[in-house]
């Protein structure tokens, strides 16, 4: 008979460990406490606006490529999607502004002559930035780093030679700092920490790789935007055959014995083999084991950052605006000192604007008109009055837009719709509203992070952003992959 696994919330993380474990031959029920699949990955439209409302960048895509082709289906038939020429517009606070093209060596000479660089130091950095992704940071982002027999993995030998001590001891703004000349280049590399929800000033410059997944191998765009995503893999786990329970929060996990074994939804029981979490690792332990000992360890480590995001529909074309824009603020350090040390909003915040119909004009916005997703980093913290913050913020974005682009953007938007951290919290069970888990401002972050198996419960798995390898879609999607294999080898079920 077929083990009977239980999946709790269809993130993209839950719903790519459910496909796999369903192409394993295991039996696959999810429940979603939500009417819909994804998580924070999800969507909506008004007035012919659509708006992806939570990620928006798309880099390794092969991770969903490899999801395709281990359940053995076409993914042409599901999802499409295509590199892109520039990476992002960045605007700095001297007026200047530099398009990023994704072609690397167009990159190192448009920096080499706006910044007064040399080619060779961009391009040495992301050659280096390359070969640290390849060498170390692959080996530990697709390994559970709690398994002993990581420790005796014949290429983790490889992965340490390949290692230099000044990717830990180093934070990456320091490693930048001595990589550039010009502070406008290293604020750019020193964004990257940001991929995570970290600070460049206190991440290890070990985070330099994640440059290397934007320059060399690309950014790319989904067709249908970055919901795409979400509904590929939704249509794919029911191919496969698993079976979804939407608003169906769970309650409690059953545990006998030590043994997890079912889950609580509206007061029933339902039994299964395996539990797997796909819900914030604090909340599993906090709410659904009532296990206050193990929820307040995961609480030493410090939460990545939040987001501040604005929805506008804005009623007219910005030629100055691409796919992805950055507009910085002046005092990179002191914002993030704010976000991480005060736990303030910063007064004067790097926004970023996201506008898909940059890529599908006419699709994802009215025609002559633009969808934007306008998003500033904050903490993650209760302190906070986010009402309050909302409007505050709201108009200071808007002045500092109104500048940067020389409009007047109050009379241009058109629809509004606004996720701060205590939504996100609501909408997907993230403490505190946490977009990546917890960040990787210290040099062991990456051991700290929740294993994707208990050592208290057995038969419980956790998977998905707040525990190793770490948040992000391809970082989620590595995560259902170490997850499901620590399932398939411990019950050795074939694959049909
Ligand atoms: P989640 O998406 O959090 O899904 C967990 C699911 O579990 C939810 O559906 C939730 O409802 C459900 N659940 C929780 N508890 C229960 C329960 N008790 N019962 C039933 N269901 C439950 N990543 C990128 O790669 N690129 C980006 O540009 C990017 N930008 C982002 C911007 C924002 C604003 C946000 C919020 C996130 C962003 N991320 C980005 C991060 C990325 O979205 C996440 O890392 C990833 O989607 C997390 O997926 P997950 O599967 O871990 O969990």
């Amino acid at each position: 008979m077929k083990k009977k696994v239980i999946v709790i919330g269809a993130g993209v993380a839950g719903l790519a460990t459910a496909i796999r474990l369903a192409t394993d031959g295991f039996e696959v029920v999810i429940f979603e406490k939500n009417a819909t699949p994804g998580g924070k990955l999800t969507s909506f439209e008004e007035k012919g606006f659509c708006f992806d409302e939570g990620p928006s960048l798309f880099t390794s895509p092969k991770f969903i490529e490899e999801l395709f082709e281990y359940a053995g289906e076409p993914i042409d038939e599901y999802f499409s999607y295509k590199k892109l020429n520039n990476t992002c517009n960045y605007f700095f606070s001297d007026n200047t502004n530099i398009t990023a093209s994704s072609n690397s060596y167009i990159f190192a000479k448009d920096i080499a002559q706006k910044h007064n660089e040399t080619e060779s130091s961009v391009l040495n950095y992301l050659n280096n930035s390359k070969k640290l992704y390849n060498n170390t940071g692959s080996f530990f982002l697709n390994h559970s780093l709690h398994q002993l027999k990581t420790l005796f993995n014949k290429n983790i030998l490889k992965a340490f030679l390949g290692f230099r001590f000044r990717y830990i001891f180093k934070s990456l703004n320091n490693f930048n700092k001595q990589q550039f000349k010009n502070p406008k280049t290293v604020q750019i590399f020193n964004r990257f920490a940001t991929y995570n929800g970290s600070s460049p000033f206190l991440a290890p410059a070990m985070l330099s790789l994640i440059s290397h997944l934007e320059f060399n191998d690309g950014v790319f765009y989904p067709k249908g935007g970055m919901i795409s995503i979400t509904n590929a893999l939704y249509k794919l786990a029911l191919v496969k055959g698993v079976k979804f329970n939407f608003n169906a929060e769970v309650q409690e996990i059953v545990v006998n014995e030590n043994l997890a074994n079912g889950v609580v939804i509206n007061g029933e029981k339902t039994f299964c083999d395996i539990v797997v979490s796909n819900g914030d690792v604090y909340f599993t332990y906090k709410n659904l084991l009532n296990n206050n000992n193990e929820a307040t360890k995961i609480l030493k480590q410090e939460r990545s950052s939040s987001a501040l995001i604005f929805y506008w529909g804005i009623s007219k074309e910005f030629q100055q605006l691409d796919l992805h824009n950055i507009l910085f603020g002046e005092d990179y350090r002191a914002e993030f000192e704010s976000i991480f040390s005060s736990k303030t909003i910063y007064h004067d915040p790097t926004i970023y604007i996201n506008i898909t119909s940059k890529e599908e004009p006419r699709i994802q916005a009215p025609d002559g008109m633009e969808n934007w997703f306008v998003m500033i980093n904050v903490p993650a913290s209760e302190n906070i009055n986010w009402d309050e913050a909302t409007i505050k913020y709201r108009k200071i974005i808007i002045d500092k837009i109104n500048k940067f682009l020389n409009t007047d953007l109050e009379e241009l938007i058109i629809v509004e719709k606004v996720l701060n951290p205590k939504k996100i919290e609501s909408k997907t069970s993230s403490y505190l509203g946490s977009i990546y888990g917890t960040s990787s401002n210290s040099i062991f972050a990456a051991f700290l992070r929740h294993p994707n198996f208990s050592s208290q419960y057995k038969n419980l798995y956790f998977v998905g952003g707040s525990v190793h390898p770490g948040g992000g879609i391809p970082l989620c999607l590595q995560s259902a992959t170490i997850t499901s294999k620590i399932i398939q080898q411990k019950f050795k079920t074939k694959q049909p």
